[in-house]
């Protein structure tokens, strides 16, 4: 069953010196788990994009190679996506059926951006992708597969730690999602200077909830935005759906290949309060340790806050803003590293007072902060979450929760 496929687009998990790989293919997949007596816990890699989906003396359960189920079921105009599909594949596998999915800013992230919540330029309008799931099949953590779907198990414990906080409970093997008519799009790229974001957040505060504002933040004094809208207006490009969205970046240069960590997170619309902060934000962003050491935010807000709290393990309803911080080394670079987290962690107690929530897309079960982050992401749910966790995966063959 082992095999070197899969695709780490992280540098950082391709670079990692992984126990193993193993590849099964799906009906493989409760044997493997159930029996599973390596080092725990597992890692698994769907798209790949993250730092933690291969890790120094474990094994990665590679989902990419025979999981890439992508079937357009008709009836209902739903889609099945196995957990090798990358969210480009399902937007591009949609194109002929005149349709499109809540996806996010990139085609790159696998199943975990929709099992950890999913946030995109659509969300004001369709909600988080994670509230377009029908149905889920995969396996718990102790190896008993399983197959919910919001038509019976809506309510039901399980169905709300899958909506959220799959990652450290079970395996997805493929899920099915709602689908959305494909219609073009409006996108205007105006690079600003840091003081006006406050005003310009508390106009997007106010928008239609068919827009929506995200910005990057990379140089002390410029910052790109990306409004992106489906109601035409003037002086806006016209593109044809998420699938020709340009890049949050613009066309600022890629740093050259390096290690990552990013945190993202969450906090109610209150843009006026992140005024007093600029000066300092721009300092440190003036002295970001490396170039790839970044500040960046997108909206929310109109449909993702419309789910009871009680409804998925996403719990930060309120939610109108999600900025995530990325702190970048060069790979080997030690002390590099410990800088930029520090970096990270400065910026992260900045914003806490107006994000007091974390959006756990990533997590850091290697770094300090790790505990905060799960009482920040999942707050009054994490005790049930946990024994939750006994129940299913009381081996801890997933990651620790
Ligand atoms: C370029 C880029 C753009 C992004 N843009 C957005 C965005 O616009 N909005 C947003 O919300 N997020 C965004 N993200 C974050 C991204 O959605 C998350 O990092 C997501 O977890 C990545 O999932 P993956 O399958 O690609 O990664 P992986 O590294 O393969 O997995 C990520 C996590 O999910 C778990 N996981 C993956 N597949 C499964 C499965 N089948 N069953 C159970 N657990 C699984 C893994 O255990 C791991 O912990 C972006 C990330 C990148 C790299």
């Amino acid at each position: 069953m082992d095999s070197d496929r899969p695709v780490f687009f992280s540098a950082q998990a391709a670079d990692a010196r992984r126990s193993g790989l193993v590849s099964p293919r799906p009906a493989e997949l409760p044997a493997l788990i159930q029996n599973w007596s390596g080092p725990r816990p597992l890692r698994l890699c769907g798209g790949g994009t993250t730092s933690r989906a291969a890790v120094a003396d474990h094994w990665t359960v590679d989902l990419q190679t025979h999981f890439k189920r992508l079937d357009w079921q008709p009836e209902d105009q739903s889609v099945w996506i196995g957990a090798g599909c990358r969210m480009g594949d399902v937007l591009e596998a949609l194109l002929p059926h005149g349709r499109t999915v809540a996806a996010g800013l990139s085609g790159l992230p696998g199943l975990g951006y929709v099992l950890t919540g999913g946030m995109g330029p659509l969300s004001r309008q369709m909600g988080l992708a994670v509230d377009q799931v029908l149905e889920v099949h995969g396996v718990w953590g102790d190896g008993s597969p399983f197959a919910l779907s919001r038509a019976d198990d809506f309510g039901s414990l399980e169905w709300r730690g899958l909506c959220g906080a799959a990652p450290f409970l079970g395996v997805v093997s493929e899920l099915r999602l709602t689908t959305h008519p494909l219609e073009a799009l409006w996108v205007e790229q105006p690079v600003v200077s840091p003081d006006q974001l406050p005003e310009l957040m508390l106009q997007a505060e106010a928008a239609d909830s068919r827009a929506s504002l995200q910005w990057h933040w990379q140089s002390g004094d410029a910052v790109l935005l990306l409004r992106i809208s489906a109601v035409e207006s003037a002086g806006a490009q016209r593109i044809e759906g998420l699938h020709h969205l340009p890049s949050l970046r613009g066309s600022t240069p890629m740093p050259p290949r390096c290690h990552a960590e990013i945190v993202g997170l969450l906090g109610p619309a209150c843009a006026g309060a992140w005024g007093p902060l600029m000066p300092e934000l721009g300092r440190l962003l003036q002295q970001r340790p490396h170039p790839g050491c970044s500040l960046a935010c997108q909206q929310l807000g109109g449909a993702t806050q419309r789910v009871p709290v009680e409804a998925t393990s996403f719990v930060h309803r309120n939610a109108a803003w999600k900025p995530w911080i990325t702190a970048a080394w060069t790979p080997g670079d030690a002390s590099g590293q410990m800088r930029s987290l520090a970096w990270l962690e400065q910026v992260w107690q900045l914003l806490q007072p107006v994000c007091p929530g974390v959006h756990l897309a990533q997590f850091h079960d290697h770094l300090p902060f790790h505990q905060k982050e799960l009482e920040a992401a999942f707050g009054p749910w994490l005790p049930g979450l946990r024994q939750l966790k006994e129940r299913l995966d009381p081996a801890g063959t997933l990651p620790t929760l």
